[in-house]
């Protein structure tokens, strides 16, 4: 097959970015608004109202324009002091991320819960929360790289009895999988555009609590950049961002959210579930393994999984991409080659999955893995049926 050809029917199945729906790309291309202008200004303070819903919060919601990772910097820069004594918790690529990221920054903090194949437990969190004294709790909602799910409701509640704030990374969960700020006492949470959003990479979105607003507004060390309470009051003031605006990410993330207002958010979410309980057990179908094998609470974004025996990975991903037109991620640090990363994340519907396991197991019969294709397209459907009644 031709390159040109690979290219032009080129489907994303990695955990971010995702593919982009017509619609989405047609309105962040309308870019003749200036972002200091009213007509802009109304549609972006509609977007970030929407966005409550998302985030499950009456807090104004703030744009931040960096990817997830800068959003994330800013919200420890913003909220943590030199005083904190922070708990992070570590169970993935993105925990040991955040890890990174307080040490750049010079905040103190305890790592716990380092092994990706091992739940986090609460008995143990808590335990950690006297032995340190801590201060703050920071942990990742759905890790994607293992596709852990912490429990972050029984979190916040530790959080509220021993007074901590809670930063929570929601990056790949939000719009994908109920998440609730107010009521599970959240202090901060952040999203970005590419994943449940839908939308190119660039722009993120972080939501407060006010307690924790209270906090930033009294903490000297925040950045200039990435100031959580300039953003507030140009918002509030001017209806802009301090800065230039990333129209084209604004307007795009204000289509997504026309889609999912459409679709409804729970539709949404149960979608997300079918969709990945059917991924799951059609993946278990066609000889692969889940990954972590014990863990209590697998992602609704995304799947991922161990390669059945004699597989290579670095094959089947090069397969799917160049005869196929997918593509999907390895697994990440550690698991690079033993695991697979495939993303059912924002705009993926059920013909999408079925396109997927269709090349899937095509893929596996090109490379000798099997002699027999059908299996997995046959579990998926029937479990997928099961799961959206
Ligand atoms: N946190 C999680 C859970 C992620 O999946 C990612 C990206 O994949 C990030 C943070 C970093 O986000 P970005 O790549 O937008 O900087």
């Amino acid at each position: 097959m031709n390159k040109l050809y690979a290219e032009k029917t080129l489907k994303l199945f990695t955990p971010g970015p995702v593919n982009i729906p017509n619609r989405i790309s047609v309105a962040s291309s309308y870019v003749h608004y200036h972002h200091r202008t009213n007509e802009f200004s109304n549609i972006l303070l509609a977007t970030l109202e929407r966005l409550k819903e998302v985030f499950g919060t009456n807090n104004q919601v703030l744009p931040v324009h960096a990817s997830g990772r800068g959003a994330l910097e800013g919200v420890y820069n913003n909220i943590f002091t030199q005083e904190d004594r922070i708990i992070c918790v570590c169970n993935g690529n993105f925990g040991e991320m955040a890890a990174k990221t307080l040490k750049k920054n010079r905040l103190q903090f305890t790592r716990i819960f380092d092994d990706w194949e091992v739940d986090m437990d609460l008995a143990l969190l808590e335990e950690a929360i006297v032995r340190e004294k801590a201060t703050a709790i920071t942990v990742v909602h759905n890790d994607t790289s293992n596709g852990v799910v912490n429990p972050i409701k029984e979190i916040g509640k530790l959080a509220k009895k021993y007074n901590l704030l809670l930063t929570v990374d929601t990056v790949s969960s939000l719009a994908c999988m109920p998440f609730k700020l107010d009521e599970w006492g959240v202090d901060a949470a952040v999203t970005a555009s590419q994943k449940g959003l839908m939308s190119p990479p660039g722009i993120s979105f972080v939501a407060l609590s006010q307690r924790a607003m209270e906090i930033c507004e009294n903490n000297d060390s925040r950045d200039f950049y990435i100031d959580f309470v300039g953003i507030r009051d140009s918002l509030a003031n001017r209806k802009q961002t301090p800065g230039t605006t990333p129209v084209s990410l604004v307007l795009g993330v204000n289509e997504a959210l026309n889609m999912i207002e459409e679709e409804g958010l729970d539709n949404v979410y149960a979608r997300h579930r079918a969709i990945s309980l059917a991924s799951k057990s059609a993946f278990e179908a066609l000889g692969f393994k889940l990954f972590p094998e014990n863990t209590k609470v697998r992602s609704d974004s995304l799947t991922v999984c161990m390669l059945g025996e004699n597989m290579d990975v670095k094959s089947i991903v090069a397969q799917l991409d160049n005869k196929y037109g997918i593509k999907i991620a390895n697994g990440i640090g550690k698991y690079f080659d033993a695991t697979m990363r495939v993303a059912h994340m924002g705009y993926c519907y059920v013909q999408d999955m079925l396109g997927f396991f269709a090349a899937l197991e095509a893929t596996l019969y090109d490379l000798g893995y099997t002699s027999q294709v059908g299996k997995g397209v046959e579990v998926f459907i029937k479990k997928y049926n099961e799961a959206i009644k």
